[in-house]
């Protein structure tokens, strides 16, 4: 059991309509402890019927929420928000088990993920339209801008919470009803949070949370024309294939997808805010975000400097089960994982790369990994196109500004990059040139409620916190009144 306070937070069934529920089929899937391989408990396995009734009852509580103010809508959001800040420490414990991250990086995540709820809360009260000059005697023009009716959420497990407040925030403070379906790997997150918000007295059918099977889910979740909106967080594969899915019914859709975020450090850097720079933005999560650092670009004249500083500071590193007291880094999230990082060192290691430190599974079993620097690598080993989604870090070696932006934009990706210089010239020049939604400049964790956050390329459509993330739960209406 784990040490919960208050136990009733620890939900095993779905939340559909403001009723805590079973598949129909009875059936169930089994959700377990990255770190010890212990089972934690079930979730029930839905699919599109369960997904049916649920987009039903958004549809007739919608109404009535959309019809409440901004303000009114607010003061429940706030309550929401409250319980989950006073539960925060039960939340983490639930995200640590079921995820792996260490206890203080779950606890960060809570405060991180309830930010979005009180910040779009507040925005939405200025959702303001416009009044257009008019070009023709006796009209007015005027823009409304209205919520878009039912949101459906698809979430990954590497941000159990945040993933989810971050697209349900700005969808209730507009006006809209959501289904969410999380990561069949973190639930038990996403119904914590389904039970805070039925406690805060979010009316029935506003929040729906669906666990199971994910095609069968997002199938009815995307075909389903009474849903107008997909917001999806996760792979890229998955994301291109759900926008094909939404083209049927010409659904607007988010994706926040896959990154391969290159982390720059120029000759004339900082070298050791570089060094914790690189360390937050490479190894929080273990590696497991979509913004993590995924290739080192060192200029020539550091690189060696840089190389032995970022092994001492990797060597530091403690590993273990993120419920214990002072880890750093937990296990991966599944075998899986474990091994592509194996094989993308593999991959590198054949064909000239040399292991620093780490590069190989942990004393620890399971899917501990050890934190790993690889260097001299070149953009024909594996590591150079794909996200490697691991505690793995990659040294690259460029010569010249023009070769670090040409090396860091050579990817379908375009989520984050991040740059270290203390040239002002130069930070203007790389930051105008990297083809990138978001750009750390002398920072590695760049991420807040206040902030655009979203890519371009492959890594996706949208943007989600911040003044621009309210859009995105919002049509146009335009209005032209004649005869006056
Ligand atoms: P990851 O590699 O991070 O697990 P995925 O894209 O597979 O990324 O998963 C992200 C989310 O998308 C999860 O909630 C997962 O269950 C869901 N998902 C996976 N496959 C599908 C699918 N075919 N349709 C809808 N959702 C899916």
């Amino acid at each position: 059991m784990l040490p919960l306070k208050d136990t009733r937070l620890f939900r095993q069934q779905a939340y559909l309509n403001g009723q805590w529920v079973n598949a129909d089929s009875g059936k169930t899937i089994v959700v377990t402890n990255p770190a010890t391989g212990e089972i934690l408990g079930t979730v029930p396995e839905m699919g599109a019927v369960e997904t049916q009734r649920a987009i039903t009852a958004a549809q007739c509580a919608w109404a009535a929420w959309r019809d409440k103010t901004a303000k009114e809508r607010a003061q429940v959001m706030r309550g929401w928000y409250n319980l989950i800040l006073e539960n925060q420490n039960d939340l983490a414990i639930l995200m640590t088990a079921e995820q792996g991250k260490p206890l203080a990086e779950s606890k960060g995540e809570i405060n991180y993920g309830a930010a979005f709820i009180e910040w779009f809360a507040e925005e939405a009260k200025r959702v303001y339209g416009d009044v257009i000059p008019a070009n023709k005697q006796g009209q007015r023009l005027v823009v409304l801008k209205q919520a878009i009716g039912i949101v459906a959420a698809i979430t990954p497990w590497n941000f159990p919470m945040a993933m989810i407040t971050r697209k349900c925030a700005p969808a209730l403070a507009v006006g809209c009803p959501v289904v969410i379906k999380p990561a069949s790997q973190t639930p038990f997150s996403a119904l914590a949070l389904a039970e805070l918000a039925d406690r805060a007295g979010i009316p029935a059918g506003i929040i729906n949370v669906l666990t199971g099977n994910a095609r069968a889910i997002g199938g009815e979740m995307t075909a389903n024309p009474l849903v107008r909106k997909l917001s999806f967080t996760g792979s890229t594969e998955i994301g291109k294939s759900l926008m094909q899915q939404c083209a049927g019914t010409v659904k607007k859709v988010s994706l926040e997808l896959g990154g391969n975020a290159p982390f720059i450090v120029f000759d004339d850097a900082d070298i050791d805010k570089a060094i914790i720079g690189a360390i937050a933005s490479k190894y929080r999560n273990a590696g497991q975000t979509c913004v993590c650092a995924n290739r080192l670009l060192i200029q020539e004249g550091i690189y060696e400097t840089f190389a032995e500083k970022l092994a001492i500071a990797v060597k530091q590193l403690t590993v273990g089960d993120g419920l214990q007291a002072d880890i750093q880094q937990g296990p991966l999230i599944d075998m899986h994982a474990v091994e592509k990082v194996e094989a993308h060192i593999q991959d590198a290691v054949a064909k000239g790369a040399r292991i620093v430190c780490g590069g190989k599974r942990h004393v620890l079993g399971k899917t501990f990994f050890e934190p790993t620097i690889l260097a001299d690598v070149t953009s024909d080993m594996r590591v150079a196109h794909e996200e490697t989604f691991g505690p793995v870090a990659p040294l690259f070696r460029f010569k010249t500004e023009a070769e670090a932006i040409q090396m860091a934009n050579d990817t379908e990706f375009g989520l984050a990059a991040y740059f270290y210089s203390r040239d002002v010239g130069r930070v203007w020049r790389v930051a105008e040139a990297l083809e990138y939604g978001m750009v750390g400049i002398n920072e590695g964790i760049i991420s807040t409620e206040v902030a655009p956050f979203g890519g371009i390329k492959e890594s996706g459509i949208g943007r989600e916190g911040s003044k621009y993330g309210v859009d995105d739960f919002l049509e146009i209406k335009y209005l032209c009144m004649g005869g006056i």
